[in-house]
């Protein structure tokens, strides 16, 4: 099934907001089997809409719109589409009841537009909004599939997942429903990790090997149509042992997990304990453990040791070796060392991290912006210290770093 997506909204294209449905909906139908050719944004204007609608259609299975649902004048989707399609307008009755009982529980006065949301076409399938007032739509005409959802993404997200994705599935004649598997990958980049699969993503046919990346992780997806788990499993472990047999070492799960949830899980099951000095990435370590739920179980907590006043002061690292002729320096791998080493004893844990460098825009020390310095201090044997050289701006450096310290964690455990 071919699918379109239309994102309807002046706002759009004026640059006040990012366009954040166009990429859910699209990962969706990924997820449905459903492949996005286009995407086309228009704005709250009738003739465009139109114009968007007729366009979509010529070449689409299935146009998904969002946005236009509400209840003032400039929303017009479902009008568009009613005269685009010759069908009549109707109210929709349960919307219409739920909208003034919404009104009458909170005591507030409900002006005749906002009857507008519960309007829908007639022959259409009504997509309930579980987190506001407008109706989705769903229907079929000349073998065009449309749906119709809300702009804000937090009304449109349950409509999608909960009813407009099931009816979607239930007007694809597949025989055999999708299985996905995630591999998640740490401590390579996205070019790197491409060029060591080429050959497989080039040739792939069943499964579909798709990579994914963010910020310091990268993903890779394979997705195959099975009449069981067990089936899909026959086509997933071969390519999953081949791809390991060439990344084995950066793949940290397999499934949708981040590292920083996958350190909890190992350091929780080990009943183990964790803290950090953080300098240049000025408690990104710490904020991204804690991001967590759980993770107070494994985190002791860190010192976030700006300055190198607070680096001697709380952390024992002796002047001489954060300044002064002749001295390493804070950022180096003597003061990444002692950080850590000192955080272990004072935490009282079973593993501390140590991260020191310079996160730009301007060098520090005289080091070249993106030199970073890990260290990590255990119970269970010698200190040890990376020495990290990382590119992009202060962000990116900072992120990068927090990162590369989790994967050094990682591998470590
Ligand atoms: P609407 O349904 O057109 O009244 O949209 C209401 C609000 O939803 C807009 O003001 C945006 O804040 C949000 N919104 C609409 N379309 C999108 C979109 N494509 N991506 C993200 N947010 C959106
Ligand atoms: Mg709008």
């Amino acid at each position: 099934m071919k699918a379109e997506i239309i994102a309807v909204g002046t706002e759009l294209l004026l640059g006040q907001i990012l366009n954040t449905n166009a990429q859910y909906l699209a990962q969706s139908c990924a997820d449905l089997g459903v492949s996005v050719y286009f995407q086309t944004v228009v704005g709250d204007n009738m003739s465009r809409l139109t114009e968007a609608l007729q366009t979509a259609k010529g070449r689409a299975d299935l146009i998904i719109c969002t946005g236009g649902l509400g209840p003032t004048q400039d929303d017009l989707t479902k009008d568009a589409l009613a005269a685009f399609l010759g069908r009549q307008i109707i109210m929709h009755q349960p919307s219409m009841d739920a909208i003034e009982a919404m009104f009458s529980t909170r005591g507030i006065h409900m002006v005749e537009s906002n009857r507008r949301q519960a309007l829908m076409l007639d022959n259409s399938d009504p997509l309930t909004n579980d987190a506001g007032l407008a109706v989705g739509i769903a229907l079929t005409q000349d073998q065009t599939h449309y749906v119709l959802l809300p702009g804000p993404p937090k009304e449109m997200k349950p409509m999608f997942e909960r009813y407009a994705a099931p009816w979607i599935s239930s007007k694809m004649n597949h025989v055999h429903p999708l299985f996905s598997r995630m591999l998640k990958f740490a401590g390579i980049g996205e070019s790197s990790l491409e060029h060591e699969l080429l050959d497989l993503i080039k040739a792939q046919t069943d499964p579909s090997i798709a990579p994914y990346a963010k910020e310091g992780e990268v993903a890779i997806r394979l997705t195959t149509r099975a009449g069981s788990e067990a089936e899909a499993a026959v086509k997933l472990d071969p390519m999953e042992r081949e791809i390991r047999s060439r990344l084995g070492q950066y793949v940290y799960a397999a499934e949708d997990v981040t590292l920083e949830q996958e350190i909890v899980h190992i350091l929780s099951s080990r009943k183990q304990l964790l803290a950090a000095a953080e300098s240049c990435t000025g408690g990104l370590f710490s904020n991204m453990l804690t991001s967590v739920p759980g993770s107070s179980a494994v985190y002791r907590g860190g010192i976030i040791c700006y300055s190198n006043i607070l680096k001697h002061r709380l952390l024992n690292v002796p002047m001489d070796v954060l300044e002064g002729p002749g001295a390493p320096g804070a950022i180096s791998a003597e003061a990444a060392k002692i950080l850590a080493e000192q955080m272990l004893a004072q935490a009282g844990s079973d593993y501390a991290v140590a991260i020191t460098g310079v996160a730009g825009p301007d060098s520090s020390e005289g080091k070249p912006v993106g030199l970073v310095y890990v260290g990590i201090a255990s119970t269970q044997g010698e200190t040890v210290v990376e020495q990290l050289q990382l590119t992009g701006n202060r962000d990116s450096i900072k992120w990068r770093a927090a990162k590369s310290a989790l994967y050094k964690l990682w591998k470590l455990l």
